[in-house]
């Protein structure tokens, strides 16, 4: 097979690269670290004197990973068959498979395997959006719940293999409808249920989804939102939909040719369904996340490899022990909620929260009055929550009881050093560990954070810091050069290969590899910039592409200017980001209008708004529409975004060379007309 030659070269490719890497962390170590216990144990090296400290784990993830992850994989995972090979990956060709001969279903390992010894503890804790109302889910409940809808899935003829959209809020019901597809062998694709209907339409019709599951209404921050009817204009425009179920969140449903009530028809099913036997690389999902062009990717992640690293990242980033209740408030609809919320929770037999509500409904205390109320011991959320909620006092947090909280995690954009104290101290009142963890949809889980490591290694604001067991990071420059040494910067790359990732884009393998492998090959490419610094640690310095990154959303500048060129006073335009105190990156579109036009300014911004709002999201808004005179362009026609972004950040005087552009003379231009209506730079 491709593999045993491939692989070799690949361990040997980066038992080199590796070498340096830990040369780093060790320098990154004092000496009296080195012995000391970890932050999370293994059961699995307790008897191996040379694996016990996190150096030499770290180290042994790397030089030996087929023994590493095997002896995860048949330890922690329940099989119904024996994998045969542990890997068959060639990183040059993006060809990536592991455990392949296994067979496993992922349901039977977040919930059956659980029901002896935790059947009646507490699987899921749905925090509803009506304040302080929380209702508790058993494993033996979940399992009921997973059981009948994927008897009512056969039955109405979901076959293994075929594609169920599901949009829905954060809820039971959503859990046990990705669960349930996984059972029987259906891949899900959850669409965030605050995309708009031509969205939702556009990720329907890519994955020939048949079936979506949604609800009547969503109900968040005390507003209903109508899912239904959302889905009822999706679904017009998509011939593939033969059946649509209807969750009753409010009581407010509709019924259309196609519908079916979820409540009705579980009901009608019986709680034993016999699970499907995936193979190991059979996809589990799939999610849809934006590129630098206009279309989203709908990235697909396999079975047994995406469950493992799920569940170890839970386990061993967040030190999770059963019993613990774990809040990550992420939203199904992105990969955070996947991991975090349903797989990585699960797997471990932890009691997860969902949380439906937004983090200042009814006021800025939400968080902290659930931490109390459900005595959490782990957080997880988003800098931009944590920038929100600072700027309203600490009164907010510090009138509720916070001593259950034990590790503080964040995710999804830079955590600045502000936030990261303010996490710290105020947050976990200086008890906790802040971890600041960097992963994406491609990467299935956590990739780069503070802990695991030593018990009580330094963890240092604005960074994520330390590789995974089995990531080897590497910073490459332009030319395609692993850059070496510490306090350098680089593309973000990775070069080993590990269970956890991405195995390609639905439908458009091609895409996949010009993404993420072909611009440096060898390496995975993260598509993020970085810096190792003079300690050998790793900071995140943002995008190298065009995409943003809003709220830890992310965006493609080419999915918003598509909408804003489809207005017809449109001639065209060029989206870029700009540094947003709250937001992270706020959307700054610069837009060029056809000769004449009748509409005034104002209205023409609020329509523009308004389009990409009907076709994105509310979240895609841009904060700010510059009519300019047009933009500035190479000889060739490339649009200079690099002078954009200057002018939406209200550096002028750091535009660079503009003398390569066709007509350097547009660049005054857009800045007078920038500083006319924003205001001139103090
Ligand atoms: P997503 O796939 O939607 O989760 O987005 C992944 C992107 O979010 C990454 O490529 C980064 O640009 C950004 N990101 C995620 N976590 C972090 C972090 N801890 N620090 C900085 N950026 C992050």
């Amino acid at each position: 097979m491709a593999s045993s030659m491939h692989c070799k070269s690949i361990i040997g490719r980066c038992t080199v690269g590796l070498r340096r890497v830990n040369d780093l962390k060790v320098a990154a170590c004092t000496s009296w670290m080195q012995h000391r216990p970890l932050s999370t144990k293994f059961p699995e090296f307790k008897n191996n004197p040379q694996l016990q400290s996190h150096d030499q784990i770290y180290k042994f993830s790397l030089e030996n990973p087929d023994q590493f992850w095997s002896t995860l994989a048949r330890s922690r995972l329940q099989w119904s068959k024996d994998f045969d090979t542990v890997k068959d990956c060639d990183i040059i060709k993006g060809h990536i498979k592991w455990f392949l001969g296994g067979q496993l279903n992922a349901s039977v390992n977040c919930v059956d395997r659980h029901l002896d010894t935790l059947g009646d503890s507490t699987a899921l804790i749905w925090e509803k959006d009506e304040p302080g109302t929380e209702e508790h889910v058993s494993y033996r409940q979940l399992s009921q719940m997973v059981n009948r809808i994927s008897n009512m899935l056969k039955k109405h003829g979901v076959k293994k293999g075929d594609r169920v959209a599901i949009y829905l809020p954060t809820s039971p019901v959503a859990i046990a409808s990705m669960l349930a597809c996984a059972r029987i062998g259906a891949v899900h694709s959850v669409v965030f249920a605050g995309f708009s209907a031509e969205a939702l339409a556009g990720r329907i019709e890519d994955a020939k989804a048949e079936t979506v599951i949604t609800a009547d209404e969503g109900v968040r921050g005390g507003r209903k939102i109508p899912l239904k009817k959302v889905v009822d204009e999706s679904v017009s425009k998509c011939p593939s939909v033969k059946r649509v179920f209807v969750y009753r969140r409010t009581g407010m449903g509709t019924r259309g040719k196609n519908d079916f009530s979820l409540d009705d028809e579980m009901a009608k099913e019986s709680d034993v369904c016999d699970p499907e036997l995936m193979e190991s690389e059979d996809f589990l999902f799939m999610l849809y996340t934006s590129g630098s062009t206009g279309k989203p990717k709908g990235i697909a992640h396999s079975t047994a490899g995406y469950l493992l690293y799920a569940m170890m990242t839970q386990k061993h980033v967040f030190d999770y022990k059963v019993g613990e209740r774990f809040g990550c408030v992420a939203d199904i609809g992105w990969i955070t909620g996947h991991s975090y919320v349903v797989y990585g929770p699960l797997l471990n037999g932890a009691t997860t929260v969902l949380f439906e509500s937004n983090p200042i409904y009814p006021d800025a205390g939400k968080y902290w009055e659930m931490t109390e109320r459900l005595k959490l011991e782990h957080m997880y959320l988003s800098p931009t929550a944590l920038r929100m909620l600072l700027k309203e006092g600490d009164n907010f947090v510090t009138k509720y009881d916070r001593s259950s909280l034990r590790k503080l995690g964040c995710v999804g954009e830079p955590l600045n050093r502000e936030a990261f104290e303010w996490y710290r101290d105020v947050v976990g009142g200086g008890r906790c560990d802040v971890i600041d963890t960097w992963w994406q949809t491609e990467t299935g889980g956590i990739c780069i954070t503070p802990r695991p490591s030593e018990e009580g290694a330094p963890i240092l604001p604005g960074m994520p810091m330390r590789p995974f067991y089995g990531i080897a990071p590497a910073l490459v420059d332009q030319k395609g050069e692993e850059v070496t040494g510490n306090d350098v910067k680089g593309a973000l790359c990775i070069k080993s290969v590990w269970p956890g990732m991405a195995r390609t884009i639905y439908g458009d393998h091609q895409r996949f590899l010009n993404t993420y492998y072909t611009p440096y090959p060898g390496y995975y490419f993260s598509g993020d910039g970085a810096r190792r610094t003079k300690s050998g640690y790793y900071q995140i310095t943002g995008r190298m592409d065009d995409v943003l990154n809003v709220s830890g959303h992310r965006l493609g500048t080419a999915e918003i200017e598509d909408v804003l060129d489809d207005q017809e006073e449109v001639a065209e335009s060029a989206v870029v980001g700009y540094p947003h105190d709250i937001k992270g990156e706020g959307i700054y579109a610069f837009v060029v209008l056809k000769g004449e036009h009748d509409m005034p300014l104002d209205k023409l911004a609020n329509e523009l708004r308004g389009m990409v709002k009907t076709r994105i999201s509310s979240f895609a808004q841009p904060d700010m529409i510059l009519f300019a005179p047009g933009l500035p362009k190479t000889r060739s026609g490339k649009i200079m975004r690099r002078i954009l972004r200057k002018v939406a950040a209200n550096k002028p005087d750091e535009l660079g060379d503009t003398s390569t552009l066709f007509d350097p003379s547009v660049v005054d231009a857009i800045v007078e007309k920038h500083e006319e209506v924003y205001g001139k730079k103090q």
